[in-house]
């Protein structure tokens, strides 16, 4: 990152000398609003920000003249926050679409694909990470949209070889298919066919990632979902994981731990890992337990001392209730996000395949469970989740904002809305709301070395901006009460980002 850093100052220079010409630069100057910016101890009323060419480039509680004719937004009695982070989202899928659906229905998933960048700003997600690029295509198709948030990812992931990323994959030819795997060479890793191991090595494996524009690394630590499920794929050691954490470090890309359960985020601990890449789901031998008991609080609070990212991910449990939830098709802020015949068809018969899959993936006896029992069932696991969320609050932990959209096969993975229900769930839990706002702009920033240019509200930095109607250090709300949405210096009308009026 310190690369960016040498040339911001100078690029900022360049920008105000071109500005003092009076050339044609780009230029808003947003005036007289209530700026809440993490880094500030209080928001800083009646500012003004100019914007040149993208780049914030003055902030000032007086007027600020200016010699061209530049645009002006009236910013009184509104708040102006830094655009918001999901640092982790997976962009190459259409919910509830098997590749069958996608044959069958070209102009269904061609809708989503083209509404997808504008869902997420049409909720003032302006900077996304996508931790494995399942699809490198469609993420370039996806940032071709004139209007889409910016996209970083960890490019594919980084897996050991016949590790939990492989698993669905064809065991006779998934090492060749994945030339990336990594060897762990603490442990009698069998490999099906001959390979050169000193490609497979942490350095190696670790650089392509780099090499590759990889912001992140994003690898496994899956046991069986805390012990409830058999195993049928190898798992790493945490000796091989502290290696690629360490080996990141030296080339300044984070490294993200999928890890899901007590037991795994211990590993997080022993390995030294950057980010925790999912919140809590399993308690192993405390699975019965109503309330997080001291052990587990323990590690959390270990994870909270070491400022360790942590991205709870309250979203992955919700988008599989969700499907068993009999109102959340009727929601009616869904029509903003999806297209109407995308929607039209999840109410369909077929568009409900996966509610009768998905039992199909769980114990026998969760087969004839009714709809509500269902729900019931997933509550149980991300009720777990929002009591962690909250303890690691209340420890001060270095919490990450963070949803995994779009993961699995649910409909009910909405994307930028689910971003918002999760915003909501972090208030219900009882986190304050300043947490959530540093947690999905600055903390974000930082823990992926993007804080350079995003983040906060600051001169030389990037103007991804929302224009709120609404305080949100007051309330949860004002975060879909967008009046505009600024990506890239540019001011769009919220309502110009909704799939349908
Ligand atoms: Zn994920």
């Amino acid at each position: 990152m310190c690369k960016t850093h040498n040339v911001q100052p100078l690029l900022f220079l360049l920008l105000l000398i071109f500005n003092s010409w009076g050339g044609n630069a780009n230029e808003l100057v947003i005036e007289d609003i209530t700026l809440i910016s993490p880094e500030r101890q209080k928001p800083l009323e009646h500012a003004s920000v100019r914007i040149v060419n993208g780049v914030i480039t003055e902030i000032s509680t007086s007027k600020l003249v200016s010699n061209t004719q530049v645009k002006r937004l009236d910013g009184s009695g509104r708040y102006l926050i830094p655009g918001l982070i999901d640092s982790h989202v997976h962009l190459a899928k259409v919910p509830s679409m098997t590749g069958r659906h996608k044959q069958l229905y070209p102009e269904l998933k061609a809708a989503f694909l083209k509404q997808q960048p504008r869902s997420y700003l049409y909720f003032g997600f302006t900077s996304l990470i996508d931790l494995n690029t399942f699809s490198p295509r469609t993420i370039e198709e996806f940032t071709q949209e004139t209007l889409h948030p910016d996209v970083f990812t960890c490019g594919k992931h980084l897996d050991i070889a016949n590790g939990h990323g492989m698993m669905e994959e064809d065991p006779k030819t998934r090492l060749q298919d994945n030339p990336n795997f990594l060897y762990d060479h603490y442990q009698q890793q069998y490999l099906n066919g001959d390979f050169d191991l000193s490609q497979h090595t942490v350095d190696k494996t670790v650089k392509q990632i780099k090499d590759n524009g990889g912001i992140c690394i994003k690898t496994y630590y899956e046991n069986g979902y805390g012990g409830s499920e058999m195993v049928d794929f190898d798992i790493p050691t945490p000796q091989i994981i502290r290696d690629v954490a360490i080996e990141g470090r030296k080339l300044n890309i984070p490294t993200v731990l999928h890890a899901n359960s007590w037991g795994s985020q211990r590993v997080a601990l022993l390995a030294d890992v950057d980010i925790i890449g999912h919140g809590m789901f399993h308690w192993d031998e405390y699975r019965h337990e109503k309330e997080v008991p001291a052990p587990i609080r323990e590690t959390l609070k270990e994870i909270a001392e070491r400022k360790m990212g942590y991205q709870p991910t309250l979203h992955v449990l919700d988008s599989q209730r969700g499907l068993f939830d009999p109102n959340y098709l009727e929601n009616p802020l869904l029509e903003k996000v999806y297209p109407k015949e995308l929607l039209a068809w999840y109410k369909s018969e077929e568009g409900q395949w996966f509610k009768k899959r998905i039992r199909q993936y769980f114990p026998r006896h969760l087969h004839s469970l009714d709809d509500k029992a269902m729900y019931q069932h997933f509550t149980k696991y991300y009720q777990h989740n929002v009591d962690i969320l909250k303890v690691l609050a209340d420890y001060d932990a270095n919490l990450l904002f963070a949803t995994d959209t779009i993961i699995g096969q649910s409909y009910a993975n909405a994307p930028g809305l689910s971003g918002y229900i999760d915003m909501k769930a972090w208030h219900k839990a009882g986190v304050s709301l300043i947490k959530i706002l540093q947690a999905a702009t600055i903390n974000n920033a930082k823990a992926f070395n993007l804080a350079d240019s995003v983040g906060s509200i600051e001169i030389g930095k990037k103007a991804n901006l929302l224009l709120l109607k609404q305080n949100p250090l007051k309330t949860i709300e004002a975060y879909n009460d967008i009046e505009f949405v600024i990506i890239n210096g540019q001011a769009i009308t919220r309502q110009d980002l909704a799939a349908t009026d």
